[in-house]
C-alpha cells in the first residue's frame, strides 16, 4: 500500500493458537465465542502481522513474529506452522534480511521477536537481521534481560541475548525512527510495550501492538489476561481509539488472522465498528 511518501507492506509470519480464556481475560466464553470461535482445545487463531515501512532510504520492520526455533512439542502446543513465512514474505517484496535497516520492537515476547535469531549449523542462535538497528523501550529490555517467574515463559533468551551482545538501541517513552514514524510507550501489556504511529502525506496509521491485537478488542473491557497492567491497557486503548476516530486513522492489527488494517466507525448505540481496509490497493 502506498501511504503518503511511504510504501507499507503487510508481512506475516503465519498463524498460531493461544488459549481463548487467557486471550479474553474477564470476558465470559459465551460472549467471546460469538465473535471468535475456539477449537476443541479452547484455542483461538492468531496471525503474526509485521508491517514493513519503506521510506526510500530505510526499511523499517515492526516486530518479527515467531521465527523457526521451535521443537515438535512447542509447535503442537501453540499450533505453530512448520514453516513460518516472514522471510518468504520479505523475499516476495524483493528484500533480504540484510536489507532491513530498522527493527522496531513493540516488545520482545516470543511471538514478536522470533526472527531476531535463527540456529546456525553449530546449534547456536545467531542474528538474522544483521544490518538492522534493533529499537526497544528501556523498560522492555530491562524485563527481557531478567524476566521474573510470571514473565519468564513469554521471553526466550535465544531471541534476546544474541541481539543484546551486538547492542539494542534503547529509548525512553518515545522515539522518532524517521520523520513520520514514531514508537511510543503504551504500557499495559508490559511496562515498556510500544505502539507505532505512521504519518505521511496527510495520512495517519496507528499500529496498536497488543493494545488491540485483533478487531474483537475494540470492546474496551476485552483485554488479555496476559496484560500485566490491564488498567493501563484500558486507558491507552480508550485514548488511541478516540485519536484514530478523530483523525480518521488506519488501525493496524498485530494478531488479527483476517485483517491487517481497518477503519473505525461509530456504529449503532455508540458501539465502535471496524471496516476492513484492502491493503493491496
Ligand atoms: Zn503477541
Amino acid at each position: 500500500m502506498q501511504f503518503g511518501d511511504f510504501q507499507i507492506d503487510f508481512l506475516s509470519d503465519g498463524t498460531f493458537r493461544l488459549d481463548g480464556g487467557a486471550m479474553f481475560g474477564i470476558v465470559p466464553k459465551p460472549l467471546w465465542t460469538r465473535e471468535c470461535p475456539a477449537d476443541e482445545r479452547n484455542r483461538i487463531l492468531l496471525r503474526c502481522n509485521c508491517p514493513l515501512i519503506r521510506t526510500g532510504k530505510q526499511n523499517i520492520l515492526i516486530d518479527c513474529g515467531l521465527g523457526r526455533k521451535w521443537n515438535e512439542k512447542q509447535r503442537e502446543i501453540y499450533a505453530i506452522e512448520e514453516r513460518p513465512t516472514l522471510l518468504d514474505d520479505l523475499a516476495r517484496v524483493g528484500l533480504k534480511p540484510g536489507d532491513v535497516t530498522v527493527l522496531a520492537h513493540t516488545h520482545l515476547h516470543l511471538d514478536h521477536a522470533g526472527w531476531n535469531t535463527q540456529m546456525n549449523a553449530k546449534g547456536e542462535a545467531e542474528p538474522v537481521f544483521v544490518n538492522a538497528r534493533h529499537l526497544v523501550e528501556r523498560r522492555e529490555l530491562d524485563i527481557a534481560r531478567k524476566p521474573n517467574e510470571v514473565q519468564r515463559g513469554t521471553y526466550l533468551e535465544q531471541n534476546v541475548a544474541p541481539i543484546d551482545r551486538e547492542g539494542f538501541e534503547i529509548f525512553d517513552e518515545a522515539f522518532e525512527i524517521v520523520p513520520g514514524v514514531t514508537m511510543f510507550r503504551t504500557g499495559g501489556h508490559t511496562a515498556g510495550h510500544c505502539g507505532v504511529r505512521i504519518e505521511s502525506g496527510g495520512r495517519k496509521a496507528v499500529f496498536f501492538g497488543e493494545m488491540m491485537p485483533m478487531t474483537f478488542y475494540r470492546h474496551l473491557p476485552w483485554i488479555m489476561a496476559y496484560d500485566l497492567y490491564p488498567l493501563e491497557t484500558l486507558e491507552m486503548k480508550r485514548k488511541l481509539l478516540a485519536e484514530c476516530l478523530k483523525d480518521d486513522a488506519l488501525v493496524l492489527f498485530d494478531h488479527d488472522p483476517n485483517l491487517f488494517a481497518g477503519r473505525l466507525r461509530a456504529g449503532e448505540k455508540g458501539k465502535l465498528e471496524i471496516d476492513p481496509v484492502d491493503v493491496a490497493s
